[in-house]
Formats: structure tokens, C-alpha cells, sequence
């Protein structure tokens, strides 16, 4: 049995992206900017996918502006909000300890040319408030910029407050919806969204395409310069294959959230509760405001990455924190940033669901996951001293 509970690092393609994927490789493969049927044919299909993708968060085709991935996306809508704001003298930028680093290190590239960064703290639950949000906006800032939902560990954030915020204050607010899209309804106009990322890999589409959403009348900055494509905002040709599956991914994903949501938050909450038995461990993340497909646990006195492997070795794909953090020996940066000390954040596993994982997975997971824990406990000779007294539990 192998069971795939890594879904936040990416997603199995759905049948219906990858059957709208195929006619556009294997026939109908012309560029489209090229004037030929071919190309036209390319066109029409370039355009019916940013129509679709546009439908799913309630913007207008005109606002979408297709790019390679989410850390693009993150990457140009930030570098844009800062040209605004430099042009008017305003260099103050918020956004939050626990980032994507693809905002994280955009921001710090920032503060290197002159820009102020307020990272807001994350509280113990692993969230913030709009009322921080409020309280930091001064005259000279140019963005907030606040991701939709967290990717390690789950919590969902006060967008819509935070957009009514930075609305009536007249602040730019990007959103790096990366973990949300086709995971939980969003409408950008309700929401008061300017800017916001997505990528097709974490819903059931391809790798290596994403697109930003801009609402109309902000100054987009090209990153990518070039040919005239996405209307002069980011050259190269366009990935035609990759728009259509991703349109086709998020238009299925949206159509579905109600019943996953109900189906994923029930085996979700299923493995909250079995894995909170094991002593010394605890939830991180939002315990209510929280991704309907996202655990994340510390378990005291263990190795994240020897419990991982030990986990594979069972067929259980699962996370210690960020894919792109892992292989780097340093504890995860949200764990930190939510006040989980480093003995603590190293201990971590992130199981993140899909629609097709089975109760029966869950029950399997739930009887293999506390056997392994222990193990690596038992042959720990920190934990002998935490259970000898010679050295106190944390947990
Ligand atoms: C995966 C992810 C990204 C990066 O998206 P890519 O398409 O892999 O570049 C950015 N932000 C969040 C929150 C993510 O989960």
C-alpha cells in the first residue's frame, strides 16, 4: 500500500486536466501568436482557459496574467506593488513571519534596495489578525502582502477582513492564494483582493504554470521582458498546454469544494484526534480556522527526518514541514515563528490530504504513526533523560 499524504507539495494531475492536455501536444500545437488557423486555434484555447480560470475567483479574463508557477506569481506581483510605491514615496511593506519564501526572499531583495519590511508575528495558533494588520498601515505603506492559507501547517487567514482593511485604507493587498485556490471559495472582488497568486500543481493541474490575478488598474512591473505576450507583462511563448490543463484542474477543483471540504476536514479531524493521543505531541496551526486537508504535529524527543523515512519505509508519503525547505538541516521557519522551539520544530510531520485518500488510509496512518513515534523514542537517549527526570518535557 502506498498512501499519498503530501498533497500541499503537489498534487496528482486530475484524468479531465490531463485528457485537456493531450489535443493541444499531439495536434492543435501551433503559438499563438503566430496568424495561421493554427495559431488561432491556440489563441481561442489561451483565451477559453483564462475565461475559465477568471470564473473560479470572480475576477474579470482581462485581470489574469498567466506565468510559470506560484513563486513567479508571488515574485512579480510584490516587485510591481514596490514600483508603485517607490514612484509615490512610499516604501513600507507588511507581510507576515511565516511566507512562502518565495515572498520571504522577495521582501528581503526589497529591504536590500531601501524598502522597509514589517513582518507581523504569527500568535501561538499560528495565525494573525486583521486588527495587527490595521494597526501597522502607516501613510508611507505601499503593500500588504499576506498569504490565503498556510502551506505547512494549515491556517487559514482573515482575508476578507484584511482586504477591508487595506481597502479603506487605500493599501495594495496581494494574497499568495497558493494552498487555497481550488481549496476553499474565494472571490477576489468580495474580498477586496488586488493581486493574488495561484498555482496549478497544488490543485490537480500540471506543474510549472501558474497566474496572478491583478485587478484592473494596477501597473503591472514585466519581470520576464521579451515578445508582447500576456499583454506586454510577461514574454515568452505561451505554455498552451499546461493553460488548458490548469483551467481544466481548477474548474473541476471548484466545482468540488463543498463536498471535499466536508469529506477532507472529516478524515482531517479523524487524524487530529488519534495523533493528539500520542504523549507529548501537539497540533500546530490553526486548530479551527485550518485547511480542510492539512495536519501538522510535533512529536517531542523524535527526528522529523528519520520519522519520515522510517514512514516511506510503511508506504506513507508524508512532510516534516515545506518541500523546499527540506534537505536543509534547519527547522522550518513557520514552527519557528509560531514559538515552537528548535528541539521542538525538528519533530514535526505534515500530512496534507486529497480527495483520494480513504478512510481506511486514514486507519492505517492512525495504527503506524504512534508505533513509529515510539521507536524513535525509545532510541533516543534524549528522551531516556526526559523520561528519567534528568531533563524536563517541553510537550
Ligand atoms: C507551492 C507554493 C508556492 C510555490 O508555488 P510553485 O508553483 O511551486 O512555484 C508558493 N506559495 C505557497 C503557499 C505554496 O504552497
Amino acid at each position: 500500500m502506498t498512501i499519498y499524504a503530501d498533497n500541499a507539495a503537489t498534487t496528482k494531475m486530475s484524468r479531465k486536466s490531463i485528457e485537456a492536455m493531450l489535443p493541444y501536444m499531439e495536434s492543435d500545437y501551433g503559438n499563438p501568436s503566430s496568424l495561421h488557423s493554427a495559431g488561432q486555434k491556440a489563441k481561442e484555447a489561451l483565451e477559453g482557459a483564462r475565461e475559465q480560470i477568471a470564473a473560479c475567483i470572480g475576477c474579470s479574463p482581462k485581470e489574469i496574467y498567466f506565468t510559470s508557477c506560484g513563486s513567479e506569481s508571488d515574485n512579480q506581483a510584490i516587485i510591481s506593488a514596490a514600483a508603485i510605491g517607490e514612484k509615490k514615496g512610499k516604501k513600507h511593506i507588511i507581510s507576515t513571519t511565516f511566507e512562502h519564501h518565495a515572498v520571504l526572499h522577495t521582501l528581503e531583495k526589497l529591504k536590500k534596495q531601501g524598502f522597509e519590511i514589517e513582518l507581523l508575528d504569527v500568535h501561538a495558533h499560528g495565525n494573525i489578525t486583521a486588527e495587527q494588520v490595521e494597526k501597522a498601515i502607516r501613510d508611507d505603506t505601499c503593500l500588504v502582502t499576506v498569504m490565503y492559507a498556510n502551506n505547512e501547517i494549515g491556517s487559514v487567514l482573515p482575508v476578507a477582513e484584511i482586504g477591508k482593511v487595506c481597502r479603506e485604507r487605500g493599501v495594495l493587498f496581494h494574497t499568495d492564494a497558493v494552498q487555497a485556490v481550488g481549496h476553499i471559495k474565494i472571490d477576489v472582488n468580495e474580498q477586496n483582493i488586488d493581486m493574488l497568486s495561484l498555482s496549478a500543481h497544488k490543485f490537480h493541474g500540471p506543474k510549472g504554470i501558474g497566474a496572478l490575478y491583478v485587478k484592473k488598474g494596477t501597473p503591472l512591473t514585466t519581470i520576464i521582458e521579451g515578445g508582447a505576450q500576456e499583454r506586454g507583462k510577461r514574454a515568452g511563448t505561451e505554455n498552451i498546454p499546461a493553460v488548458v490543463g490548469m483551467a481544466a484542474a481548477l474548474t473541476e477543483a471548484c466545482g468540488k469544494i463543498g463536498e471535499n471540504t466536508a469529506k477532507l476536514s472529516a478524515m482531517r479531524d479523524r487524524l487530529i484526534k488519534g495523533l493528539s493521543e500520542i504523549p507529548h505531541s501537539a497540533l500546530n496551526g490553526d486548530p479551527v480556522n485550518r485547511l480542510p486537508a492539512n495536519v501538522n504535529f510535533c512529536f517531542e524527543g523524535i527526528e522529523g527526518e528519520s520519522l519520515l523515512l522510517l514512514l516511506d519505509a510503511k508506504g506513507i508519503c508524508a512532510s516534516s514541514g515545506s518541500a523546499c525547505t527540506s534537505g536543509s538541516l534547519d527547522p522550518s521557519h513557520v514552527l519557528l515563528a509560531i514559538g515552537r522551539p528548535h528541539e521542538i520544530a525538528h519533530g514535526s510531520l505534515r500530512l496534507s490530504l486529497s480527495e483520494e485518500n480513504t478512510e481506511e488510509e486514514v486507519d492505517y496512518m492512525l495504527t503506524e504513526i504512534p508505533k513509529v513515534v515510539e521507536y524513535l523514542r525509545n532510541m533516543s537517549p534524549l528522551w531516556r533523560d526526559k523520561v528519567n527526570g534528568k531533563k524536563e518535557f517541553i510537550l
